[in-house]
This record gives C-alpha cells, sequence and structure tokens, in this order.
C-alpha cells in the first residue's frame, strides 16, 4: 500500500505511522518527496487494514500498489533512480555508455580493446571472467584470473568495471574484483543467485532473459531491491522469436515500457540484440532515440580471433564512429552524453 501524508504532517506522525507499520509484521518505506511525504507498507495488505490509516487526521490517501511488483514500481517510488558504477552515473540526464569485449581473454587483448573503449569514449568497462556458453565446449573464461586481469586493466585506463556472475559461490569473488555485477540473460530468473547477488552490496546490471516478459524481468528486479539493494540497472538484450535473420530480435518497445512503470534506469544491449557488427550501431542510435539511459557495446581489439562473440563485435574504429554518430542522436533528444 502506499500512504502519501498531508503536506503539513512532520518527521513524527511519519515515524508514529512507519512503527505501527512495522508492528504489523509488515514492511514499512519511508519516502520524503519535495511536497508529500509518502510512506509504503509492504506485506499482507489485510493487517494494514487494521491500523484504518484512511481515517487518521494526516494521512491524505491510501492507494494499493497495483504492480505485482512493489520497490521496483513507479507508482511507489516516481522519481528516477540514479545508479552509480564508480565515478558514472546511469539514469541521471547523460546517456551512459558501456563497453568491452565478451570475454576477458588475455591481459594483451584486455588492455587493447579497453583502450579502444576508453578512446571511443565509453564511461565504463564491461568483459566477461565467467562466460555462459551454449555449448560445454565453448571458452568459459578465466575465472579468478579473468577478474584480476580486467580489474587491473580498469584501473590502468581509468574506467569502473562491470562483469558477469553466474554462481551464488562467486559472488564474494566477484564482488570483491568489480565495480558491478552483471547477472546474464540466462540467469534472470535464478532466484538463489538474484537473492545473493542482491545482498552483494554493489550496483547490478540484470539482463532481460531471452525469453521472458516485461513484467518477469521486473519481479526479477524486485528480488534484488527486495534484498535492500536499489542500485539495478535493468539492461534489454534482445529475446527470441520466430524470426532467425538476426541473433535475438531487440525489443526497443520495452524502453517507454521499461521507463513509464520503473524507476529503475535501461540500456541496451545492441550487440546481442542483433548478433550482427553492421546492425549494432544502427540500433544503438535506435535505442538513444526511444529513451535508454545507456548502452552495452561489445568491442574488441581484433574481432576475428575473439573468444567469443567475434561476429558481434566492433573493431576500435568501428566503436569510435559509433560514438561520433551518437552525440548528435543522444542530444537531440536532450541526453549528452557522460
Ligand atoms: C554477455 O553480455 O556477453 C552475455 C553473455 O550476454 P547475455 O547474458 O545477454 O546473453
Ligand atoms: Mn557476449
Amino acid at each position: 500500500m502506499i500512504i502519501v501524508l498531508r503536506p503539513e504532517a512532520g518527521a513524527d506522525v511519519a515515524n508514529e505511522l512507519l512503527e505501527r507499520i512495522a508492528d504489523k509484521g509488515l514492511k514499512p518505506l519511508h519516502m520524503p518527496g519535495a511536497e508529500r511525504v509518502v510512506l509504503g507498507a509492504l506485506g499482507d495488505e489485510r493487517a494494514l487494514a487494521e491500523l484504518s490509516l484512511d481515517s487518521h487526521p494526516m494521512v491524505e490517501a491510501v492507494k494499493p500498489i497495483l504492480a505485482p511488483y512493489k520497490l521496483v514500481s513507479r507508482e511507489l517510488h516516481p522519481h528516477d533512480t540514479v545508479v552509480r558504477v564508480g565515478p558514472l552515473a546511469i539514469g541521471g540526464r547523460e546517456l551512459a555508455v558501456i563497453a568491452g569485449p565478451c570475454a576477458v581473454e588475455s591481459r594483451e587483448q584486455m588492455l587493447a580493446s579497453a583502450q579502444a573503449a576508453a578512446a571511443g569514449g565509453a564511461k565504463a568497462l564491461r568483459a566477461g571472467a565467467y562466460k555462459p556458453r551454449t555449448s560445454p565446449y565453448g571458452f568459459s573464461g578465466h575465472g579468478p584470473e579473468g577478474l584480476r586481469i580486467l580489474r587491473e586493466v580498469g584501473d590502468e585506463v581509468g574506467l569502473p568495471v562491470i562483469t558477469e556472475v553466474m554462481d551464488s559461490a562467486d559472488v564474494a569473488i566477484v564482488a570483491e574484483h568489480a565495480d558491478a555485477l552483471q547477472i546474464g540473460a540466462r540467469n534472470m530468473q535464478n532466484f538463489t543467485l538474484l537473492r545473493a547477488v542482491g545482498r552483494a552490496g554493489r550496483p547490478v546490471l540484470l539482463k532481460r532473459g531471452m525469453s521472458a516478459r516485461l513484467e518477469e524481468w521486473l519481479l526479477a528486479a524486485e528480488y534484488l531491491l527486495a534484498e535492500g539493494n536499489d542500485q539495478v540497472i535493468l539492461c534489454e538484450r534482445g529475446i527470441r522469436t520466430f524470426e532467425t535473420a538476426t541473433r535475438n530480435t531487440l525489443d526497443l518497445n520495452a524502453i517507454p515500457y521499461i521507463k513509464q512503470r520503473t524507476h529503475l534506469p535501461v540500456v541496451v544491449d545492441p550487440s546481442h540484440g542483433t548478433g550482427v557488427r553492421d546492425f549494432v550501431t544502427p540500433m544503438a542510435l535506435a535505442a538513444a532515440a526511444c529513451g535508454a539511459d545507456g548502452l552495452l557495446v561489445e568491442v574488441h581489439n581484433d574481432p576475428a580471433r575473439a573468444l567469443s562473440d567475434g561476429a558481434q563485435s566492433l573493431y576500435p574504429d568501428g566503436f569510435a564512429s559509433l560514438m561520433r554518430q551518437l552525440r548528435p542522436v543522444a542530444e537531440a533528444v536532450g541526453r549528452p552524453l557522460a
């Protein structure tokens, strides 16, 4: 439930009501706004009815939260959440570009790819040390050694780093090395992993599952927020449809929908969304135009030799060209590049 207090209600009223909500076994939420204080109560709403809050003289309105996801919903939290990954703010006015190779392959490859990302103007570096691969014979990443390389290279080029965690058992070591944790499409509904990552004390980049409906994706984000972590970035990376001409179908409808339903920022991954190098830049521009808060783009120093996702990885000059084309599009929709 959402409890909107009257403008004249003081902190004492808010505290008294929060206590009464907690005494009923519900989770109390306190959201002071510019004009009014809004309180939330999550849990069994029958318990709340016993408090008769609508007859309290300082309560203006009591409304149900209609969405099945509560903490993620804009109903409860109307203002945009800005997620900070190191010095980079995602979800504010500026468009944030995150780039890097699919996988950490070697120190040399990682450094050259990171230099290309930084030179093009990316503001965060993303690469996988743990790779989910369809085939058990594919390169599955260097694990802890990959994390060390990624951290070192990020520090060397001066960019915060984001990397995927696939298993609850690895959350601590990944959180120790990375500025933000990625949950991949294949793990979007790994609820044990979601809960563990929600408690890791790091921002999270949550990819949409390849067959996930938008509501399921937002409920997956709710798991993270329910563990006390509101630093969550959603990432649209394309879905499976009947179309096989491209690796996935990049669902840009999701962007305005997500912006309407949740306060969390959303970024678009046109690399996995298309799977085709030549389509990455046009779809990156489209993503910026339709309101994405940022982009996640795969860039490799030598895509022809990449151990994963070479066909969709931009060459360094391709990434520089994407960034040059992106700037005027982003500015046209009021989003200067970060
Ligand atoms: C990736 O980001 O390299 C990746 C494995 O992506 P996804 O989980 O979206 O397939
Ligand atoms: Mn990849």
